[in-house]
């Protein structure tokens, strides 16, 4: 058997950053078990479609680094993977369930379920169900309908009394009541699927194994064991992981505390390698106190059984930003030069500075400075402020003793503003603001030194 798993984006919105970490767990089993990583678009819900948004999520899932063997852009022989390519396909399998009466036709109008569901409400129902008043027709009637041209959807026929079950790897055995379990639309009237009929007719066909992911999906998995049952076809391995929330909050991840979409996180200057390192750890854990993992050894490493059996993991933004940290302190100077150079593509301020002669000696020194790309700048772009009289006069006298500096190196040019500090008894905050700006930042010795000292001068000046 070959492990096939797949990602299913809806392109209802942006990717959130929780979908990298299941794109990664996906992604990683089946390379670990030499398998295939499909994605699959599932973009039947033609109300929440959103035009680009497919585009957008392909781009960044590349963007973290990942490619898929199958789906848009690719290709491959269980194609198209749009499912809106696939509607035919669709009703195939709904008319084999309404042969079988596992499904049926229904053609209530909007205004009949309002009502019905209302005087359901009243009655103190919250989970409102469909009353299968459209089971009772005949096939004459249904027939009838049918050349009628009225509109229809098509339910699938829930049997009362059942117990469903199915394994989830995670979450152990599943059992409901199937009297929980509505009527689920399986086809629309405009001709299209609702998901769980599409999830499961296109899992099916893809040959997928393994269907990983986040457990807010376990409340729908009985529809498609229900489902599965009907055609007779074997379930895949469930496998659903915990969802990620804001740590020390009770709920999901929210803009209050930082970025949420995937597409931020890189804007924010996090870089995708230590972003998916920190990603593994949402729900996995190796037994052991490593953190630091590239993704071959996550693939090697990787083990269902060690998934977190809980709702919710906790995303740590501290220890994101340290990871961040720790990989801009580890990358090669040469590397760390390039991503600065695409990070700041369209900062002419800062890609002057980085290609100027200066720019690799300022950005070893910001190396063990910076938690993101972004502080990059805050370190090493000065801000113009405006000078009193008696600043001027310190940094006229600054410029004079600059001048006589036969060396330019950064203990000279210490030994220099030691100078300047005792003549004018101010402390080197002060000079610290006078010649960048800032408060913080680059030690003040080895930043002037990775600078040309006429390039100083004429600042000073
Ligand atoms: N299209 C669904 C989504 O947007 C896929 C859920 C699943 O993986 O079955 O998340």
């Amino acid at each position: 058997m070959t492990v096939r798993t797949r990602m299913a984006p809806s392109p209802t919105g942006e990717y959130h950053i929780g979908h990298i970490r299941t794109v990664l767990y996906n992604w990683a089993f089946a390379k670990k078990h030499e398998g295939k990583f499909i994605i699959r678009i599932e973009d039947t819900d033609r109300v929440r479609y959103i035009e680009g948004a497919m585009d957008k999520i392909l781009d960044i899932i590349i963007d973290y680094g990942f490619t898929w063997d199958e789906g848009p852009r690719v290709g491959g022989a269980y194609g198209p993977y749009m499912q809106s390519e696939r509607l035919e396909i669709y009703k195939k399998y709904a008319l084999e369930l309404v042969a079988k009466k596992a499904a049926y036709y229904c053609f209530c109008t909007v205004e009949r379920l309002e009502k019905m569901r209302d005087e359901q409400r009243a009655k103190g129902i919250t989970a409102t169900k469909y009353d299968k008043h459209c089971l009772m027709l005949t096939p004459e009637a249904v027939e009838k309908k049918l050349q009628e041209n009225i509109p229809y959807v098509i339910r699938l026929n829930v049997i009362p009394d059942k117990t469903i079950s199915f394994h989830d790897e995670v979450f152990g055995d599943v059992q409901v009541s199937s009297n929980d379990i509505d009527d689920q639309v399986l086809l629309k009237s405009d001709g299209f699927p609702t998901y769980h009929l599409g999830v499961v007719v296109d899992d099916h066909l893809m040959e997928i194994t393994h269907v990983m992911r986040g457990n807010d999906w376990i409340p729908s998995t009985p529809k498609h064991v229900i489902l599965y049952n009907a055609f007779g076809w074997e379930l895949p391995v469930y496998i659903h992981l915990p969802n990620l929330k804001e740590k020390g909050e009770t709920k999901k991840l929210s803009k209050r505390f930082g970025p949420v979409a995937a597409r931020e996180f890189l804007d924010e200057g996090y870089l995708p390698e230590a972003t998916v390192n920190f990603l593994m750890l949402l729900g996995w854990n190796p037994g052991t106190d490593k953190e630091i993992y590239t993704t071959e050894e996550f693939v090697r490493d990787f083990d269902v059984k060690k998934i977190h059996k809980t709702d919710l993991v906790s995303f740590d933004r501290q220890k994101l930003t340290w990871m961040n940290g720790y990989y801009i302190q580890h990358v090669q100077i040469k590397q760390l030069m390039k991503k600065l150079e695409v990070f700041y593509k369209d900062d002419k301020e800062v890609l002057t500075i980085l290609q100027s002669q200066n720019g690799e000696a300022l950005v070893l020194l910001a190396q063990t400075r910076m938690k993101t790309l972004k502080e990059f700048r805050e370190l090493v772009v000065s801000i113009p402020i405006a000078f009193t009289d008696s600043d001027t006069l310190i940094v006229k006298d600054i410029k004079q003793t600059f001048e006589k500096l036969s060396a330019w190196k950064s203990e000279d040019i210490l030994e220099a503003l030691r100078g300047i500090l005792k003549k004018h008894g101010i402390k080197m905050n002060t000079v610290y603001r006078l010649l960048t700006g800032r408060d913080v930042g680059l030690p003040l010795p080895e930043y002037l030194e990775s600078i040309p000292k006429e390039e100083i001068l004429k600042r000073l000046t």
